[in-house]
């Protein structure tokens, strides 16, 4: 079976660019399945001969009375049919009440996460991610979805985790 990783975190912090990042390689292509709803999206990407499954569970631009159960529910569906969640904050806003909300639904669902923190292009990568690790949820990957930066180093950790 294919691994399938989603990307979960608040609405801005770049889950739908690494989405692209991550599915777009020559046979990247959308997945066309029953079941599937209308919020979230499926792709298939590959790295060397590691090939995932990518679901993007945006579908909220931040401006929505109930965000918070909205992005509550999303993680629920995530964590539920993923083998991996990959977790994004945003390094340019910090750590924020949102995030420790999510990181809190994570811990509690026992789900294989790993904290990404994007947005590190002409920041400090160290710098900005430790603060990050006081979400509990172990080690800290930064990237810069928009540029590609350490987003392969990223899949080949996860690949050793699934
Ligand atoms: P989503 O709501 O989590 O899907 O976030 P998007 O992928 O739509 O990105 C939100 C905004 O952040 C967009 O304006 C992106 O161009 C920007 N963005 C995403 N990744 C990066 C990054 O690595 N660096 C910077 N500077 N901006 C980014
Ligand atoms: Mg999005």
């Amino acid at each position: 079976m294919i691994p399938v990783i989603a990307l979960v975190g608040r609405p801005n912090v770049g889950k739908s660019t690494l989405f692209n990042q991550l599915t777009r390689s020559r046979d990247a292509l959308v997945a066309d399945m029953p079941g599937l709803t209308r919020d979230r999206q499926y792709g298939i990407g590959r790295v060397g001969e590691f090939p995932y499954m990518v679901v993007d569970t945006g579908g909220l631009s931040g401006e929505e009375d109930g965000v918070d159960r909205a992005m509550a529910e999303q993680t629920r569906r995530a964590v539920a049919e993923a083998d991996h969640v990959l977790f994004m904050v945003d390094a340019r806003d910090g750590l924020t009440p949102q995030d420790e909300a999510i990181a809190e639904q994570l811990r509690a669902s026992g789900a294989r996460v790993r904290v990404i923190v994007n947005k590190t292009d002409g920041l400090d990568a160290d710098v900005v991610s430790a603060e990050f690790y006081a979400l509990a949820l172990g080690e800290v990957t930064p990237i810069a979805a928009t540029h590609g930066r350490g987003v392969r180093g990223l899949m080949q950790a996860v690949r050793e985790d699934v």
